[in-house]
């Protein structure tokens, strides 16, 4: 049976513009075809069981033409597949997206659209440019500003400049001191507001404000290269007052987030949001350990418990995956108090619709765990927790003379993906700024990067004392946030680096 192809527009960059039917139409791709102008992030969401072609490659000459993007397109349909041709900001505006449509009509493919958000108006919000404004333009007009090599631009300027409206110029980097000349020679005057934007919606996004005589040589200046929208037309001068992208607390500022993949979510997107470019280093990832008769062993006997106690989010959820594998469920938990080191733990309880009994008060770390634990328990206690972990808690039950069983059921991996590039960027004397949630992170995270790399150009954001100490112990530099939650590092993030 014939598959479908599905033309998704990926939104100029940032992920969240990506719309909500682009995403799910990701999600159930077999095939992927995209180029190089889709955000990094919204790569991200590809399947991972999906076939991903790059049809795009810009740095090297292997850009697949036109033609050949079309064939896979059909062939990939035709061997039965679901594809998702994905591309930059609309497809549709100048995307070349009803080319490849055409190819698939004729061979009776079906197709679905799903429009993007376009650069064309993106870039130019995100740098605090309305596109249209009441008092400033009556139309807008997006025009392609590539050339042919070696042949002059085919636009007509006398016409643009005659409607008066805002102009984006998009694939206009290389001609744009053509296309100002060209403006200019219409009779448009040297002092019209301009702008160019370049990776716009990106952490990297720069703006270049001028006017239309002084562009060439601004943009020249500031070095703005491809992808990047000229805006000419006076809705550019209320930029200045517009600017919101440029002055989130953390724009541009590179934050390396080492959290395991499956909790970097909240932390990267908080961060993000606030205008860090955020590079994902998941040096860490927790697997449960398997078998694990002696968490078997415990669950059998739950009733000899009067506490179950959990560290970490990972606790909770390996530990009920060992309920389920055993056929049992949160009732089993029925006769026992829980204690948890904090939020993030409290709120993976409540996942599997359970309340705790006991968190400590303002300081989630072992130490405080065990002080408020001893504090409260008058018999045996059930820690289910990580292979490697903090002795503090139960030195204070044993302090306490309270009965336990620690069992470790999950261990923590050391995985290293791009530390390649890390490490380089460390001994070229980068400075690096690096969230760490754990003291296992810290290790995971110098661990991939060998412990002979040059820790003192890294600054860790941590979440606690432990995390830091841990830190320390390898020559970072720290910083602790007030509490041991993900707001708080992310107000450390905001109120130090700036
Ligand atoms: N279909 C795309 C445009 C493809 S043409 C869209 O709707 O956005 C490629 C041109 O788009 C680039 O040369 C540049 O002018 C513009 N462009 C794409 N992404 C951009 C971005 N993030 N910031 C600035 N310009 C971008």
């Amino acid at each position: 049976m014939t598959g479908k192809v599905t033309l998704v527009g990926a939104g100029p960059g940032d992920p969240g513009l990506l719309t909500i039917k682009g995403r799910e139409a990701l999600a159930q791709a077999e095939v992927v075809v995209y180029d190089a102008l889709v955000g990094e992030q919204v790569l991200a969401m590809m399947p991972e069981s999906a076939e991903k072609i790059d049809v795009g490659k810009r740095a090297s000459h292997h850009t697949v033409p036109q033609e050949g993007i079309n064939e896979i397109l059909l062939q990939k349909a035709l061997e039965g597949k679901n594809v998702v041709r994905l591309k930059g900001g609309d497809p549709f505006v100048f995307g070349r997206g009803g080319e490849e449509l055409e190819k698939l009509a004729e061979h009776g493919v079906p197709f679905e659209v799903v429009p993007g958000v376009t650069s064309a108006i993106a870039a130019a919000a995100y740098a605090g440019i309305p596109v249209t404004h009441r008092d400033c333009c009556s139309s807008l007009h997006i025009i392609t500003g590539h050339a042919r090599a070696g042949k002059p631009l085919s636009i007509d300027f006398e016409a643009l400049r005659r409607t008066g409206g805002t102009l984006v110029f998009l694939m206009g980097v290389t001609a744009m001191p053509m296309i100002v000349d060209g403006l200019l020679k219409a009779g448009m005057p040297p002092e019209t507001p301009a702008a160019m934007v370049e990776s716009g919606t990106t952490p990297r996004q720069r703006k270049c404000l001028a006017t239309l005589g002084t562009l060439p040589e601004k943009a020249a200046e500031m070095g703005i290269h491809s992808p990047a929208i000229i805006i000419v037309g006076r809705v550019c001068a209320l930029s200045e007052q517009f600017d919101w992208f440029d002055s989130l607390p953390l724009k541009g500022r590179e934050i390396v987030v080492t959290r395991p993949r499956e909790r970097a979510g909240t932390l990267c997107s908080k961060l993000r949001a606030l205008g860090a470019d955020v590079l994902e280093y998941p040096c860490i990832e927790t697997v449960p350990i398997l078998p694990c008769p002696a968490i078997d062993a415990a669950i059998g006997r739950l009733g000899d418990y009067e506490w179950l106690c959990f560290t970490s989010p990972a606790g909770v959820k390996f530990f009920h995956e060992r309920l389920d594998a055993l056929g049992l469920d949160a009732r089993a938990l029925g006769g026992v108090k829980l204690a948890v080191i904090g939020t993030g733990t409290a709120k993976e309880l409540t996942m599997h619709g359970l309340r705790y009994d006991l968190m400590p008060q303002d300081v989630y770390d072992a130490e405080h765990l065990g002080a408020a634990l001893a504090g409260a328990a008058r018999s045996k206690v059930l820690i289910a927790r990580a292979e490697v972990a903090s002795p503090e808690l139960t030195k204070a039950l044993d302090g306490a003379g309270i009965a336990y069983d620690d069992v470790a059921i999950y261990r923590t991996v050391y995985a290293s993906p791009r530390s390649d590039e890390l490490r380089a960027r460390l001994y070229t004397g980068g400075k690096l700024c690096v969230t760490f949630t754990s003291a296992s992170t810290v290790r995971g995270f110098v661990s991939s990067l060998g412990e002979g790399a040059p820790m003192g150009n890294v600054t860790g954001l941590c979440i606690g004392r432990q995390s830091a100490e841990c830190a320390e112990s390898y020559g970072i530099k720290t910083l602790i946030s007030q509490k041991a939650t993900i707001d708080e590092l992310v107000r450390l993030a905001v109120n130090k680096l700036n």
